[in-house]
């Protein structure tokens, strides 16, 4: 693999997420172009960066040295990138920031590699707004040579680049982040409507154990607006929810099984069902609540 930097990048996937990291890319002059299956918000973006059209999907390839893919879910990224392989040229990369099993990642590595083109997986954590700032935490995984060759992109959309081991161990840290963030929000969210049913000053309450052992990002954040029935901001639970049916099938490859993940895959599932898949992961209060409510009377 040659030692040349990666800096010539197409964005595949104008989300919430790749939307701000195309514009980090561009402000550090890095993007040559971008792709979306919804034609409408390619164009609306070509004209907000001034980019160039191009005539066709193959010419927008043939002139990355790097496709950066921000799409939903496993199938969505083996459907994209089935539609442009055959467009690369050998030497080039794919960076992928989606939420996807490891397994999906080396596969795709295993495709891409026997054409000569590299794959790194690079999830990210720090949400839409880390997006916006540049400062998202990318977990990649890689080889190391191809990492060094992406450094200049990992550092326009991220300030925590950490290269976390081979492909598909990027998106196993990303698994064990997702768990340990199911984890926060049941204990808080339990916590909290524990603490609503003794009647206490939810606001000092907060004030309180945010500065004690149990302090944590998520009371920090979250602890306030929640109490406050306010669920708009934030990590929606539905996503949360597909990176636990992830978490489920690499936790059952490894012959184990967590509570932890199991429940929450049923909390959500349920809150989704009722409409709330939308709202913030912190929206697992409402059901919280409601353990304590079949308590009264
Ligand atoms: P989003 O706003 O729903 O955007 C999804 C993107 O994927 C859209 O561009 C969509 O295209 C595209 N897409 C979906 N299915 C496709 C398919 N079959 N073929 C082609 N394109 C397809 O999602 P997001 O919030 O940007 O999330 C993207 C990824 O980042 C997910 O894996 C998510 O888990 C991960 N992530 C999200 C956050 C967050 O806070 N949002 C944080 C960390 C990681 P259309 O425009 O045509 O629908």
């Amino acid at each position: 693999m040659s030692d040349n930097k990666l800096n010539q990048v197409v964005v595949y996937g104008l989300g919430a997420m790749g939307r701000p990291m195309a514009r980090n890319l561009h402000k550090n002059g890095l993007l040559v172009g971008i792709k979306n299956r919804t034609e409408g918000k390619t164009k609306a973006m070509q004209n907000e960066l001034d980019l160039p059209e191009f005539e066709s999907d193959a010419a927008l390839f043939q002139a990355a040295d790097t496709v950066l893919t921000c799409v939903s879910a496993d199938q969505d990224l083996l459907d994209v990138v089935a539609g442009f392989i055959d467009h690369l040229k050998p030497g080039a990369a794919v960076i992928d920031c989606s939420t996807v099993s490891p397994k999906t990642a080396r596969t795709l590595a295993d495709d891409l590699a026997s054409r000569g083109i590299s794959f790194m997986d690079a999830p990210v954590s720090g949400g839409v707004e880390g997006a916006k700032k540049g400062t998202l935490s990318v977990m990649v995984g890689a080889e190391r040579a191809d990492y060094k060759r992406a450094s200049e992109i990992f550092a326009a959309i991220g300030s925590q680049i950490t290269h976390v081991g081979k492909v598909g161990q990027g998106q196993a840290t990303k698994a064990v982040n997702q768990v340990m963030v199911a984890g926060v929000a049941q204990a808080v969210c339990g916590a909290l409507a524990f603490a609503e049913h003794c009647n206490l000053d939810m606001k000092k309450a907060i004030e309180v154990l945010s500065a004690g052992a149990a302090g944590n990002w998520f009371l920090d954040n979250r602890g306030h607006t929640m109490v406050k029935d306010e669920f708009n901001v934030g990590f929606k639970l539905q996503l949360l929810h597909k990176d636990l049916k992830i978490c489920q099938e690499a936790i059952k490859d490894l012959n184990a099984d967590m509570d932890l993940v199991n429940q929450s895959i049923t909390d959500y599932a349920q809150l989704m069902d009722r409409g709330h898949g939308d709202e913030d992961i912190s929206a697992l209060i409402r059901l919280r609540r409601e353990s304590f409510n079949n308590t009264e009377s």
